[in-house]
């Protein structure tokens, strides 16, 4: 009998290929597969956010991400008599390498993915259709259906639902997909329009509704994203009937030209009742989806991935004990709950006929937004908030604060800020990073010997100095993701010991 795959990653899109690039990184046993022939072609998600930048960079593909996107710094809201022009994400991110939201097509974000994992000899295997699972004892046993109609079986330890809304994982496994559909229909097309100004984001805002223009650059200028009015004739969606909308939004000076898609969508806002039953995960669109409303969706969803690839690494190398993967849905769920929240919200207050909501778009923006500009912290909160940097797992049994923790500085569950800069780069390499601070001497390496003792592989010390996120002396344990696991004041190691001890125990359960 053949030994069991280590993962099988159902599902190649955004969330699937980050995965499975974090899975390759480890040297993790794994095959992906994807039931389509091709990639996707269509631009889709639009928007990667600071935070997934960072996530990602430890791969080497945020740099290809940056040099084909697009940074959009300011946002135009057009208003019924004149335009105010707000900065965007120009405050609240002062500790991130990445302080922009980028504009680069999903299906450019999937080349790049799709490029790295290549240059590894990675195969997606594509044309490849996950049709039945069953858990049997610690393995779960797969049928999948290759391209010419050939069944095959094969047994993972672990499988990963990747595979988007209508995820296959999700159904088999037994997992409901609680929620709603919203009640109004999304036009969405890539063209390009003339009269408007480049390296913005343009909202046209009325009582009615809002539309928007996003700077795309590829396959096409600009990205239209509106609700299509309820009075608006049902039915394929062409150029004269975006155009109609438009001038209904006040944005009768532009001319649309050139579409390259134009599609029509509804939108639900749903999550996966839990993110795992047995030996079966749930990520991205197979866990959660809502509105595009701040760029959240596929963010969340490779975000999730990289929550979850290094657990699963380390568990199958067996250097972690299986405990450590039930911190992937303690972590991850209320992630995924509060982007439905705050995507909701926005959605709400950008679309809802409610008579006060149509008064607040057509009356109360036009005269609050100057304000807005003046208010730094509530704009730094929105920019924090939507950017994804201020996402932690602080409740997580995986964050662990000891003796005496720093008064000032990120802590236990947070992400480790790139402050001092450069810092984010020194520990972005696959494995654990223990971060040492104060001067060098306190740190002699046998101090820390019971602690890395037969971990050696797995931890790389960095003795910081002064140049450290945290006054005075402090240790630090960061997490293969970038989160933290320990945080302490002090030179005592028993803390940090037992933390290790317990998620990289040299025998795991
Ligand atoms: C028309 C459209 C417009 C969108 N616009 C935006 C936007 O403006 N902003 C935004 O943030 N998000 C947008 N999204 C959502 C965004 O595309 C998703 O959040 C993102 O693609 C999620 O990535 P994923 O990898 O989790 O799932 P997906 O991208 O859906 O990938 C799932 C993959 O799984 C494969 N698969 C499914 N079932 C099986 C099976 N049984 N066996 C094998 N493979 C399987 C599919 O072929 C697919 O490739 C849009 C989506 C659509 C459809």
């Amino acid at each position: 009998m053949t030994a069991p795959l280590d993962v099988l990653v159902v599902g190649a899109g955004p969330t699937g290929l980050a995965l499975a690039a974090q899975l390759r990184a480890y040297g993790t046993g794994f095959r992906i597969v994807d039931r389509s022939l091709d990639r996707v072609r269509e631009s889709r998600a639009l928007g990667i956010q600071p935070r997934t930048l960072e996530a990602l960079a430890g791969f080497g593909v945020t740099d290809a991400l940056v040099a084909r996107g697009n940074p959009a710094m300011r946002l135009h809201l057009h208003l019924t008599r004149r335009t105010v022009s707000l900065p965007l994400f120009d405050i609240g991110l002062p500790d991130t390498p990445y302080p922009f939201l980028l504009f680069l097509a999903q299906a450019e974000t999937e080349n790049v993915l799709g490029e790295h994992l290549a240059a590894r000899d990675v195969t997606v295997e594509r044309g490849t259709e996950l049709i039945g699972l069953e858990q049997q004892g610690p393995h779960v046993v797969c049928r999948l259906r290759g391209r010419d109609g050939t069944e095959e079986t094969v047994t993972a330890r672990y499988v990963v639902g990747c595979d988007g809304a209508h995820s296959t994982v999700r159904d088999r496994a037994g997992i409901d997909f609680e929620g709603y559909a919203y009640p109004h229909t999304y036009l969405l097309a890539d063209l390009d329009v003339d009269g408007l100004e480049p390296g913005a984001v343009h909202s046209f805002m009325t009582g009615g509704g809002m539309l928007f223009f996003f700077p795309l650059g590829s396959p096409a200028p600009w990205r239209l994203l509106a609700v299509r009015p309820s009075d608006a004739p049902d039915g394929k969606v062409t150029l004269p009937l975006l155009q109609g909308i438009a001038d209904r939004y006040g944005a009768q000076d532009l001319v649309l030209r050139d579409p390259v898609w134009m599609t029509d969508f509804r939108l639900h806002n749903r999550g996966a009742a839990r993110y795992r039953s047995g030996s079966c995960f749930l990520a991205g669109d197979a866990a959660h989806i809502h509105s595009p409303a701040g760029a959240q969706g596929m963010n969340t969803g490779i975000q999730d991935a990289l929550n979850l690839g290094w657990k699963l690494a380390l568990v199958c190398r067996g250097a972690a004990p299986r405990e450590l993967l039930e911190t992937y849905g303690t972590e991850r769920a209320p992630v995924g709950r509060e982007v439905r929240r705050f995507t909701d919200r926005a959605f709400t207050i950008g679309t809802s006929p409610h008579p006060v909501l149509r008064f607040a778009r057509s009356q109360l923006v036009p005269r609050l937004a100057p304000l807005v500009m003046r208010a730094r912290a509530p704009r730094a909160w929105v920019f924090r908030t939507a950017s994804e940097l201020g996402i932690h797992y602080r409740r997580s049994p995986a964050s662990t604060t000891g003796p005496r923790p720093p008064r000032h500085g990120p802590r236990a569950g947070d992400r480790l800020p790139d402050r001092p800069q450069g810092l984010q780069a020194r520990t972005a390499a696959p494995g654990w990073h223990l971060l040492l601070t104060g001067p060098p001497h306190l740190w002699p390496d046998q101090r820390l010997a019971p602690v890395l003792a037969g971990r050696e592989d797995l931890i790389t010390v960095h003795r910081l100095g002064e140049r450290s996120p945290w006054p005075g002396v402090a240790q630090a344990l960061v997490r293969p993701d970038g989160h933290l696991g320990y945080v302490a004041s002090g030179t005592e190691p028993e803390g940090l010991r037992d933390y290790v001890a317990r998620w990289l125990p040299t025998d795991p359960a």
